[in-house]
């Protein structure tokens, strides 16, 4: 039976629960564990599936298709686990299966109640994680912040798991703020006292503080976290800011952080071997002694999270070419302005990311017209592919007004559209193409020059494809297509000839990137920009 680990977080949210979650994995990878991480989300849509951009951040898609939230992206980024569509667990989920069974009269007849029957369900979905597969550990992190009102069940079926199980079966661990008062010079330790507080009330003892705070504090102040929280000293760990993410695993490890979970787990384990991650991760970003400057035309561009996935990716490509990657991020709307031309000017190579919906979608078009025309390297994807099929047949294959049937309906040469099949269906959430498909990349391609391989698989979330009508026009206007997914001749992957890199997916390469492996996608754009810049 595998052990747990429980993360809640307190004060305020954006502490960064996601981040240490993936971070505690690797530490334990790092000690020989097999480990898996589930994220509870207590919203009541099904999925993120739906919400807009700027309610969720990215959406981050799974190999088997299921739309999830983004910190599943750092869960698959910090360790070697394959998230699925049992890693994230929302409200809504766990609603609908309950009422489901209640309508076919599964609870005989008893009063359906948030305890027993929502904590049940949550309990049984969370074990779900570790069913058929040999994990030594599971942390679940729960979202939202200690105190609201709903994520009250799943603090309290966390809470039974544990007396369940058996006191060394879990670790709790809180993720806190301890803010530095600057008119008063020092930090304040009551916000983190209040929330352990507030967990406490609802039976839940942490048994470690993660702190997040700007500086190191004292030896004093960590005795009276200790003391006014009730957990040991050497349990308060200081999540000190950093500039790389990727540096958490290392602070944590300084800290004994994995020897205090492990002895309280009381789970045997080799000593940390970091080196890997340390040398070609850590070091080598650091000490990167080239730079280059990405311009990401999007339209979520003053949100963080909303090409979460992208950008990370983006850093990958610079480390695995020594690298610092600057993202300029360009609001493809105000592209069209002089302002937006002159930061794109600035770039040294572009990439179009994902998306849905007309606004902003021309000024895309442009961007890509735009590194055409100046041979800067491109990537595109999933939209930013559709907008490049879209200004190549407008201004190359000269089918004036091309469009994709999502933006424009009734457009002449509709090269972007729906499949036949596709038509009838109106439910929004639930009828894109998700998940992982195979595709076949042409020998000889730039695709096949990046990858080094006839076949990959690759991520999907969208509804529109390429339009095979348009096919034999476009490639005799010199249009490469170097991915295709077999079964339904689909095309997946476009370049132009002669351009030193100008390459869109249908899919999401960023999903599949990390630290250590830069997706070859990304390392090629990066390594493609520094040969253009030079
Ligand atoms: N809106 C486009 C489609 O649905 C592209 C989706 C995306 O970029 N993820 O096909």
């Amino acid at each position: 039976m595998p052990k747990y680990i429980f993360v809640t977080g307190g004060v305020v949210s954006s502490l960064g629960k996601g981040v240490a979650c993936a971070a505690i994995g690797n530490l334990l990878e790092a000690r020989g564990l097999k480990v898996a991480i589930v994220k509870c989300d207590p919203y009541i849509n099904v999925d993120p599936g739906t919400m807009n951009p700027y309610q969720h951040g990215e959406v981050y898609v799974t190999d088997d298709g299921a739309e999830t939230d983004l910190d599943l992206g750092h869960y698959e980024r910090f360790t070697s686990m394959r998230a699925s569509r049992l890693n994230n667990i929302t409200t809504g989920k766990i609603y609908y299966s309950i009422i489901t069974k209640e309508r076919k009269g599964d609870y005989l007849g008893a009063t359906v109640q948030v305890i027993p029957h929502v904590t049940d369900e949550i309990k049984f979905w969370i074990k779900q994680v570790g069913k058929g597969r040999r994990l030594d550990v599971i942390i679940v992190e729960i979202g939202g912040t200690v105190g609201d009102i709903e994520s009250l069940p799943f603090l309290e079926a966390i809470r039974q798991m544990r007396l369940e199980m058996g006191h060394h079966n879990a670790v709790n661990i809180h993720l806190t703020l301890v803010p530095f008062i600057k008119a008063a010079g020092e930090v304040k330790t009551k916000p983190t006292q209040h929330s352990v507080g507030k967990l406490r009330e609802i039976g839940i003892q942490p048994d470690i503080l993660l702190c997040r705070t700007e500086k190191r504090f004292s030896a004093s102040i960590v005795k009276k976290i200790a003391l006014f929280c009730n957990v040991e000293e050497d349990a308060v760990i200081q999540a000190i800011d950093v500039n790389d993410i990727y540096e958490i695993p290392l602070v944590f490890e300084d800290q004994g952080l994995d020897k205090i979970i492990l002895d309280k787990l009381r789970l045997p384990a080799k000593a940390a071997d970091l080196k890997h991650w340390k040398t070609n991760v850590v070091l080598k970003r650091r000490n990167a002694d080239k730079e280059v400057s990405i311009a990401v035309v999007g339209k979520y561009i003053e949100l963080q999270d909303a090409y979460k996935s992208i950008y990370e990716a983006l850093v990958h490509g610079g480390i695995a070419n020594d690298a610092r990657v600057n993202i300029l991020k360009i609001d493809s709307e105000e592209l069209l302005s002089d302002g937006g031309y002159r930061k794109l000017s600035s770039a040294d190579g572009i990439l179009v990311p994902g998306g849905f919906g007309k606004r902003g979608f021309e000024g895309k078009v442009e961007a890509i017209r735009y590194a055409r025309e100046n041979e800067l390297p491109f990537l595109g994807i999933c939209l930013g592919m559709q907008a490049a099929v879209v200004e190549f047949a407008r201004n190359v294959a000269g089918m004036k007004g091309a469009n994709s049937t999502e933006f424009e309906p009734e457009t002449k040469y509709p090269v972007i559209s729906l499949l036949e099949e596709q038509k009838g269906i109106k439910e929004l959430g639930g009828t894109m193409r998700l998940g992982a498909y195979p595709c076949k990349i042409k020998k000889g391609s730039l695709a096949h020059k990046v990858y080094k391989k006839d076949e990959i698989r690759e991520r999907h979330r969208h509804r529109y494809e390429f339009n095979n009508k348009y096919r034999e026009k476009l490639i005799s206007s010199g249009l490469v297509i170097s991915g295709i997914y077999p079964d339904k001749d689909l095309v997946e992957i476009i370049e132009i000839e002669g351009h030193p890199y100008f390459i869109a997916v249908q899919f999401h390469p960023e999903f599949k990137s990390k630290p250590d492996n830069a997706h070859p996608l990304f390392k090629g754009l990066i390594r493609a920009t520094l040969k253009a810049r030079k």
